[in-house]
Order: C-alpha cells, then structure tokens, then sequence
C-alpha cells in the first residue's frame, strides 16, 4: 500500500572493521537505504514538505558512515535505519551496507559490488488510540464493520476493542443517542496516513460533514499515537491533525471506553500526561451507559 523512495550506491571510503589494519586504512563502503512512506500527498500538491528529503536522509546517513570507526556494517546499518525512522513521515526502511574490499581471504570478482553486504529492515511499530462513534443507522454493525477495515489496514493490526457504551449527545443540534468505543491497535503508518484511512472508512459509511458536532453515520478520531509513558508519543498541532486529540481528556465517552479496555492507559494533556483513570474522575460521565452489546 505504501510509497518508496530509493538511495542507492551513497558511497563513504573510511575506515571501520574488526581488524586493527581496517581502523587506519580506508575503504570502501557502500549504502542502499529505501524507506515506505505515503507518498500521495506530495504527489497530489508538489510539495516537499508532504514527503522527506532524499538529500537529508542521505546526508544522515554519509554523517554515520563518516563517524569514528565501528567493527561491523551491522552497527552502521542499524545506526542508518534509525536515522531514516526518525524522519516523520517514515513507516519503514531497509538498509544494506556494502564492503567490497572487506579482507576476507577470498577474491571477489566484482570490485564494487563484490564482497559481503549486510541488509537490516526496521519499521515503526507504535500503539495508537482511536475512537469510534455513530448515532445513525444501524450503529452496532457500523462500529463493527469499522474495526475489522481497520484491522484489514495494511500496516496497523487491532489490539483490543472496548466494550460499546451507550452515550448522550454532547453538544452539537438535537441528536440521537450515540453508540461510542474505543480501539487499540500497532501501526507502523504516519499520523497522517492513519487520518487519510480513517477519513477513508467515514465516508465508506457515508459519512458527511455538514453540522459541526452534528450526527453521523461514523466519527472515527485519532485519540493518540505512541505512548506518553516513555515519551515516544507522537504531537501535532497543525489544521489537519491534532495529536494527542484536544478534547478527548473531557470526553466520558472516550475516558470510559478507554480505560475499561485498558485501566493503565495513559493520555497527555496541556499539562503534563495521566493516568486515564484519573482524568476520568475528573469529567461528568453521567450520559454514559453500558451497551449491553
Ligand atoms: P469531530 O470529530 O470533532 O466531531 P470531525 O470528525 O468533523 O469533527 O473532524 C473535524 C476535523 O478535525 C477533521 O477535518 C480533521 O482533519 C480534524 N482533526 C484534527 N485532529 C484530529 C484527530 N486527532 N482525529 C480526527 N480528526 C482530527
Ligand atoms: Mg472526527
């Protein structure tokens, strides 16, 4: 489902290798990187800043080959992977380092492309929150049908999915009751990837947008990506995306959902991250009921 983009044949002479001789006299080292990223945006606006910057990525990565000198292509693989992960963007990335004159007691025939090579695939595998809700139509078999198309993304696997609560419209026109939840699931795709999916799954259901906070067929809202307890959660302020989502630490029915599938969960907020369950005490969840689903 995914993009690539290709660098091959970045080429460094420096010094790295087990033996002493190879710490004093260069050779050369040669590296392929190809990453996945969704690339439709970048070709839909011709705009660099949708995709990553070939030359960034490459300049990374000459920067680690020309760093002090390490025993083995594995430890510059491994250390160029990370590198190109941390590019936003980046779902996953393949890296193999050549070493065409490594001294390893045998000719090798071809003198660029001879010789040993080491290949390491790497690839975001974060947690992310979403929640689901849907106040017309058959709203049971709607939530349903969204977690297995999320399920069946390539790219992200569901995790765990809380039992549906049955909730009062909160703010917004005079509307039917909502039927609410919330999914777990791994995914290696960028947050905007994952909206573009989610977007793609409300309109499947005929979702539109005409009332702000008005009644749908499907709302599917990415809560959170990453996990704040480490850190390694993923922030966004920009007009399409949001992350965490503002509002989701005084939703009930978010809070309720969430931590009934997962009572450890953790949220950030303006100030600082929190349990789920703390957070829950703080926000009125009398419009929330059990399902019975
Ligand atoms: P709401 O979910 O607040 O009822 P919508 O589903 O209509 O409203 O979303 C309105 C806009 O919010 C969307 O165009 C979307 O791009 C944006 N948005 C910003 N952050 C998020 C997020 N974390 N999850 C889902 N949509 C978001
Ligand atoms: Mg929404």
């Amino acid at each position: 489902m995914s993009d690539r983009i290709t660098i091959t044949g970045l080429e460094v002479t420096t010094c790295h290798g087990v033996l002493d001789s190879e710490k004093v006299e260069p050779q050369r080292f040669l590296a392929d990187i190809a990453f996945d990223i969704d690339l439709r945006r970048a070709g839909e606006t011709d705009d660099l800043t949708a995709s990553v910057s070939y030359a960034d990525v490459a300049q990374a990565a000459e920067a680690i080959l020309r760093s002090e000198p390490v025993d083995l292509i594995e430890t510059l693989a491994e250390r160029i992977a990370a590198s190109t992960l941390a590019f936003e963007g980046v779902e996953s990335v393949e890296v193999t380092i050549r070493k065409p004159q490594a001294p390893a007691g045998v000719p090798f025939h071809d003198p660029l492309l001879g010789g040993p090579a080491v290949t390491v695939r790497r690839y975001h595998d974060r947690p992310v929150v979403i929640a689901a809700g849907a106040n017309l139509g058959d709203r049971q078999a709607t939530l349903a049908a969204a977690v297995n198309a999320l399920d069946a993304t390539n790219g992200l696997t569901v995790v765990a999915v809380a039992p549906f609560v049955e909730t009062d419209p909160v703010g917004g026109p005079d509307q039917p009751d909502y039927l609410n939840t919330v999914i777990l699931a791994r995914t290696r795709l960028a947050p905007l990837t994952l909206l573009d999916r989610l977007n793609q799954i409300e309109a499947w259901h005929h979702r539109t947008r005409e009332v702000r906070w008005g009644a749908r067929t499907l709302d599917l809202d990415l809560i959170q990506v990453g996990d704040p307890g480490d850190d390694s959660d993923l922030r966004s302020d920009t007009a399409r995306l949001t992350l965490p989502h503002p509002r989701a630490h005084e939703r009930g029915f978010v809070l309720v959902p969430w931590a009934s599938v997962d009572p450890g969960a953790r949220l950030r907020t303006a100030d600082g991250v929190h349990s789920v369950v703390d957070l829950l005490d703080q926000v009125d969840t009398t419009g929330v009921r059990s399902a019975h689903s």
